[in-house]
């Protein structure tokens, strides 16, 4: 045995080593706190609402200076009941000339009425949107200082959508704003990932049923990296199916997943608020997709 050779036992060791946290995030699960509780500064944000127009330019003000691109598709929106709504998507791509390309969406809108909240009473007042909102941009913000300080090698479209979570409200459904960005086939990218409701303390994360059933790989990949990270939140059992923003992506054939916690105790609530999230869940969720991103592939794992 040469002795150049020796040095190598022990690094091969170390890879080899179960549980072995070699990989280096960036992302700030400080920072993304502080950019969920500056949305909960500007109040409840349905669309109408002075926070919706509040939180609409604070998005924009936040994602203009990190990315090549700005887009806002605009649109109108007459529900069955009630009155015409303006709803704007806020679309921004970073690393723009890159082969491989990966949309991260959340939406931006929260919850008109409250109304799963148990005391009847409270159930006409709006969300709060701390986890339902206000995480998921919080998440997505906080990914995209970080990868326009240190952009890996696929591009990032960040893709922030309204009229997520007015569904049953005027006889409204959900995920409009996807829906609609959705069928404009507008978007070019490869895969993408959905976060919505990742602030609640007591996180979560089980592969969901729409996801599984149009991007399996896509979804073994995350949760593998979540488990390579030693990310406890990711739990690999299946529990629940869910309608959100990816699944007018999924139905037109794109694989996209949505990484969700829907056993969040204040879902639909007057309680959905900080108190009841935590800045360790966003930091979860902010170093696996960062680390899926950095990884790079064009999403054929
Ligand atoms: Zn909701």
């Amino acid at each position: 045995m040469s002795r150049r050779l020796l040095p190598l036992i022990p690094l091969s060791l170390l890879i080899l080593c179960p549980g072995a946290r070699g990989v280096e995030t960036a992302f700030d699960q400080g920072r993304a706190w502080s950019l969920l509780e500056d949305q909960l500064a500007l109040g409840p944000r349905y669309p109408g609402s002075p926070g919706h127009t509040a939180a609409r330019w604070w998005i924009i003000g936040e994602l203009a200076p990190l990315v090549d691109e700005l887009t806002l598709q605009r649109f109108e929106y007459q529900p069955p009941f009630g009155e015409t709504v303006t709803a704007t998507n806020i679309i921004g791509l970073l690393n723009t000339p890159a082969e491989t390309r990966v949309m991260l969406g959340a939406h931006w809108d929260t919850r008109r009425y409250a109304d799963e909240d148990p005391d009847p009473a409270r159930r006409g007042e709006p969300v709060p949107g701390a986890s339902d909102g206000a995480s998921g941009v919080a998440v997505l913000l906080e990914l995209a200082r970080v990868f326009a300080e240190s952009p890996p090698e696929v591009g990032v479209l960040f893709v922030f959508f309204d009229l997520e979570d007015q569904g049953r409200i005027g006889g409204q459904e959900f995920c409009i704003g996807s829906e609609r960005l959705a069928a404009a086939e507008a978007l070019e990218f490869d895969y993408g990932v959905i976060v919505d409701l990742v602030g609640d303390a007591e996180l979560n994360l089980h592969p969901e049923g729409h996801s599984l059933r149009g991007a399996p790989e896509l979804v073994r990949r995350v949760w593998d990296i979540a488990a390579e990270l030693g990310e406890s939140a990711f739990i690999d059992e299946p529990r629940h199916t869910i309608t959100d923003d990816h699944l007018p992506f999924l139905r037109r054939g794109r694989p996209v997943i949505d990484i969700i916690d829907f056993d969040y105790d204040y879902w639909h609530t007057v309680n959905d608020t900080a108190a009841h999230c935590s800045p360790d869940s966003l930091g979860a969720v902010g170093r696996v997709v960062e680390t899926l991103l950095r990884r790079g592939g064009s999403g054929g794992w």
